[in-house]
């Protein structure tokens, strides 16, 4: 279970907005799980506490400089045998699968950098892995990083408000989820389905599990490749949408 959460960061008030908001806020801020920053700045020396400096070599940008970052990484893994992961849009792609294994540690330790990137030396010597928010660049770690922090809180007991809404999300069952209404019943000549208005909790459950099973098919056919349909999960799939 999560307690700890520690991220290096140039922007720790970037990432102390996270425990203000909404229900993984609550997590933060009423003491489940402490949120601390480290912040490289200071562990910098000199006036002027520089963290950057140019690339060796010549070409645009800034790179963060070793030291200072160094030391802050190990403020943030002191007394700690869990992984240190920096976020980089050359880590392994987050997915639900890693958000759950991320989320079942004591100490999620995060590595925001910042400019070029970081100097590769200080990956060899203390970062054991890195992960990326999918093929894109950010100018920040602190995007990616906020985005597993939320993630992972949410999937910690007790923060989501009905035990099960966790296990009935997209990607938890290998599919996307069903999709959702709520009031009016008829909203700009669009109604809601009836079979959800019906009370008949049997085939709501169906009706939800065939929308779960339809979406994967048409928008990530490559997720049912992980997943073993049985032979209701077929016949669904195979009925027509008559009587919907
Ligand atoms: N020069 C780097 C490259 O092309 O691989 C990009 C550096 S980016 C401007 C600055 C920082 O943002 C990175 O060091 C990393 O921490 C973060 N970042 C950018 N894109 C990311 C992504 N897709 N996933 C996770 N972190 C990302």
């Amino acid at each position: 279970m999560l307690t700890e959460i520690h991220v290096v960061t140039l922007f720790p008030d970037w990432i102390r907005q996270l425990s203000t908001i909404g229900l993984t806020g609550k997590a933060l801020s009423d003491g489940r799980i402490t949120l601390r920053c480290f912040n490289p700045r200071d562990y910098a020396a000199g006036a002027h506490r520089s963290v950057d400096d140019r690339p060796y070599g010549g070409g645009p940008g800034m790179v963060m400089r070793p030291e200072p970052l160094a030391l802050a990484i190990q403020s943030a893994a002191a007394d700690s045998d869990q992984p240190v992961a920096v976020l980089s849009p050359q880590g392994m792609r987050v997915d639900q699968r890693s958000i759950e294994r991320l989320a079942g540690r004591r100490r999620l330790i995060l590595v925001c950098g910042r400019y070029e990137g970081i100097d590769e030396r200080v990956v060899d010597e203390l970062i054991d892995e890195e992960w990326s928010l999918g093929d894109f660049v950010l100018s920040g770690g602190e995007y990616a990083a906020a985005a597993i922090i939320d993630a992972s809180i949410r999937l910690q007991p007790g923060v989501l408000g009905h035990e099960q809404s966790a296990e009935q999300d997209s990607f938890s069952q290998g599919l996307l989820d069903c999709p959702h209404y709520t009031r009016p019943e008829i909203w700009r000549d669009r109604a809601v389905p009836e079979v959800l208005l019906s009370g008949d909790h049997a085939a709501i459950k169906r009706w939800r599990r065939r929308q779960s099973l339809l979406r994967t098919l048409h928008r990530r056919p490559d997720l049912l490749q992980n997943v073993s349909l049985d032979e209701t999960d077929r016949r669904l799939l195979a009925e027509t949408e008559v009587g919907e």
